[in-house]
């Protein structure tokens, strides 16, 4: 009887500890990485490379300022449990990320560990100030200029940077990750032929931005951003420089002004109006407008609105 009643109750325990496991067996089972990306067009990358492997949330919305992102209480918690954090790589989270992280208490993605994934790691930086840095050069793009994944080339380059960190980190998903990463490179040169023949015949055409956001989307499409309706990276246009950018406009055959859609409407729609150009909204972010759904639809969206734009402004001329 009572050799019964313990066995009783070790099946009790049993089903209890198979319960708690089921209970709680759902998330230590579920082992994809948990991935934090800084902006969304980092996060769409990791996806595309992490595939089920990976879960993946970005910090910033596509609609928000990547230099200057709102906290949210959320942010610490989801950094807390990240097993890896991607960051920009050229400081574009300068001005919000260090505290959060400080925050947070995670050693895996500190600095330096397997976890901190720099995606700039191996792109060709343009900007990088040459001398003393002070802030009388603005306050953001003091370690070059941070927008480089406009330009398509370097999403493959930060492709790689994500997959070797994956592959780190969770070595029985490499080939999955290894296959993933490949896959996106030759989407990306597929797309690269299209977006370059769509481009091309506009070449050379002189255009005025906001921000320095589009330096490399530019400079890999051959456009030419003739002049910045901010002063400085980061440091709002005073009137005489509006003036100095109206004057370029009327001067040098400007064709647009791009700025992506968070830019203040009434200082930008002032300039197209007194210098007769139009206005695209181009976003620098995946989210940044509805279309803007991943890596991929973010570049067609830019190119297909710039293309547009041409099109007809040549058509009316
Ligand atoms: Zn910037």
């Amino acid at each position: 009887m009572r050799k019964d009643r313990k066995m009783t109750l070790q099946k009790t325990f049993l089903a209890g500890l198979i319960a708690v496991f089921t209970l709680f067996g759902s998330s230590t089972l579920d082992a994809r990485l948990n991935v934090v990306a800084t902006t969304p067009d980092l996060g769409s990358i990791a996806e595309a490379v992490g595939g089920d492997r990976v879960s993946v949330t970005s910090l910033a919305r596509g609609t928000e300022d990547a230099h200057f992102v709102s906290p949210r209480p959320s942010f610490i918690r989801v950094l807390n449990r990240a097993d890896v954090l991607i960051e920009n790589g050229a400081e574009i989270e300068i001005g919000w990320l260090p505290p959060l992280i400080a925050n947070a208490r995670n050693r895996d993605i500190q600095t330096g560990r397997p976890g901190r994934v720099m995606a700039s790691e191996g792109v060709s930086l343009l900007d990088i100030p040459s001398g003393p840095v002070d802030r009388t050069m603005g306050d953001v793009h003091v370690s070059g200029n941070p927008h480089f994944l406009l330009d398509p080339l370097n999403a493959k380059i930060v492709a790689e940077n994500i997959a070797a960190a994956f592959i780190e980190l969770d070595s029985e998903g490499a080939d999955d990750y290894r296959a993933a990463m490949e896959a996106f490179k030759e989407r990306i040169d597929e797309k690269m032929e299209e977006w370059t023949a769509a481009m091309e015949p506009f070449e050379g055409t002189k255009v005025i931005a906001y921000h320095a956001t589009f330096r490399y989307f530019a400079e890999r499409f051959g456009f030419d951003v003739i002049g910045l309706i901010e002063p400085l990276p980061g440091i709002e246009p005073s009137p005489r420089h509006l003036q100095s950018i109206i004057r370029k406009i009327e001067n040098e055959d400007v064709r647009m002004i791009w700025a992506e859609p968070f830019r203040p409407s009434r200082t930008v729609q002032r300039v197209s109006t007194a210098g007769g150009v139009p206005v695209l909204r181009l976003p620098e972010l995946v989210g940044g407008v509805p279309e803007a759904e991943d890596y991929f639809s973010l570049i067609d969206y830019n190119v297909r609105r710039i293309v547009a734009a041409l099109d007809t402004n040549s058509a009316d001329a």
